[in-house]
């Protein structure tokens, strides 16, 4: 027997069961997105290896160890792309899009990450992302923020908490910089592996660790938000201010560094405590330096993306339902005679009544058989369709859940008018 194939370690199938949670998910976000002012921008899945060395950082996490890197057949350094913000800004910067304007952008899809799979982290998994361009000040980082926050009500999900930190201008982070190295010297012992390696190049990077042993280390650590430069240092107060006016709680977090080299000032991320050890379900920040570091003109930005399996994870936990709706309708189709009649009657209905669900008995079979199906299917009606209704150009049409279930023959031309106020309520 051939051997069977099995989905690549991470990435996972999303089976027709659980497809219907993800599309509302999916229906939500887009709406609220919508809401907002978000245009929806479509990139491509691979891009230039270069570019995503450039913007995250060649000494992060995602660079180092958790890219999905190939050459194409030309000798191209090519890769899976393990977060959107860098494909984002490329194309605004190729199609100058951020030439004297303001952008509010939004992406959705596979991002791919050679990470360890467990509950909640995945090597194929799904984020939304939102961008905003062109806009320095604090009011836009609100604003994402408001938006996240009726991302989750709209969601129905109430176990996440904000967290708010700023990483200052990139002078402050260069001062601060230089005191965390000092204070890592002094407890290099505690360090690890990577965080040893990563003191000189990038010590800030050893704040995000999420090795368990450094904890302490971690928590002792000079703390960056005390030496913010005044312009980063208002940006902050303000951005808070904001969120009071709005009704937005918020923990600050001056541990709360993101893993990726481009952010600057306002960094959060919204947690749960619901998922476990992957409890961050949205993070984001501002980056005012990626696009010119990409090549463009000097251009502010903030975003965030949310991770999908994760939301998903905790709407299925909350018993939100998943399932697809069942059919209206199950058309039964009973002698051979009778099957071209069938498909002809379902696609009529189908030109008539656009919101009807039909599922149309295919395989043929006896009554019995096929009426069990149609029971099993959850529809509302079966509708019959044998040697007696196509020589008198009727249509059987039999109730299935109410009370009061005659079956009844109408005229073929009256189905539809029947089904629009019985099945669909018009
Ligand atoms: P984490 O701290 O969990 O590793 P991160 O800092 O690497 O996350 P980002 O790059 O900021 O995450 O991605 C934003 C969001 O995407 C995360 O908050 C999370 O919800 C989701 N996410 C990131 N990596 C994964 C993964 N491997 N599997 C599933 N979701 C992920
Ligand atoms: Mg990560």
């Amino acid at each position: 027997m051939a051997k069977q194939f099995q989905a690549i370690r991470g990435m996972n199938d999303i089976l027709p069961g659980e497809s219907a949670l993800w599309q509302n998910l999916e229906t939500t976000l887009r709406e609220v997105l919508a809401a907002y002012g978000y245009h929806e921008i479509r990139l491509p899945i691979v891009e230039k290896t270069e570019l995503f060395a450039r913007s995250i950082g060649e000494v992060t996490d995602i660079v180092e160890k958790e890219m999905y890197t190939f050459a194409d057949r030309n000798g191209d350094s090519l890769t899976l792309r393990p977060e959107g913000t860098a494909g984002c800004a490329r194309a605004c910067i190729e199609h100058g899009l951020l030439h004297n304007q303001t952008q509010r952008l939004w992406y959705a899809g596979p991002m791919f990450r050679y990470e360890k799979p467990q509950k909640g982290r995945y090597r194929q998994f799904h984020q939304v992302g939102a961008e905003a361009y062109g806009m320095a000040g604090p009011d836009i980082d609100a604003e994402l923020i408001c938006l996240s926050a009726r991302l989750w009500q709209r969601l129905g999900i109430r176990a996440v908490t904000l967290q708010l930190n700023s990483l200052g201008s990139s002078a402050a982070r260069a001062a601060y910089r230089e005191r965390l190295v000092a204070y890592f010297e002094s407890r290099r012992d505690e360090l690890d592996e990577d965080s040893r390696r990563r003191l000189h190049a990038n010590p800030l990077r050893i704040l995000d660790s999420k090795n368990p042993t450094l904890r302490t280390v971690l928590a002792e650590a000079p703390a960056l938000l005390d030496q913010l430069d005044p312009e980063s240092r208002a940006h902050f107060e303000e951005l808070q201010a904001l969120l009071a006016a709005a009704g937005i709680a918020y923990d600050i977090n001056p541990r709360l560094v993101r893993g990726l080299d481009y952010y600057c000032k306002t960094v959060f991320e919204w947690v749960t405590d619901t998922l476990g050890a992957q409890g961050t379900i949205c993070a984001g920040g501002r980056y005012d330096g990626l696009i010119e570091q990409l090549g463009g003109q000097p251009v502010p930005g903030v975003g965030f993306a949310l991770g999908l399996e994760r939301l998903v994870a905790m709407l299925a936990a909350a018993g939100q339902p998943g399932a697809d709706p069942e059919p209206h309708v199950y058309l039964i189709i009973v002698g051979d005679a009778a099957q071209r009649h069938g498909l002809a009657l379902a696609e009529r209905l189908r030109d008539q009544l656009p919101a009807l669900r039909l599922r149309m008995h295919c395989g043929g079979g006896g009554f019995k058989a096929q009426f069990r199906r149609a029971d099993h299917s959850g529809a509302r009606f079966a509708l019959i369709l044998g040697e007696d209704e196509i020589n008198a150009d009727t249509v059987a049409v039999k109730p299935l859940r109410a009370a009061q279930n005659e079956q009844l023959s109408l005229p073929r031309d009256q189905v539809a008018a029947y089904l629009r106020a019985a099945a669909l309520g018009e």
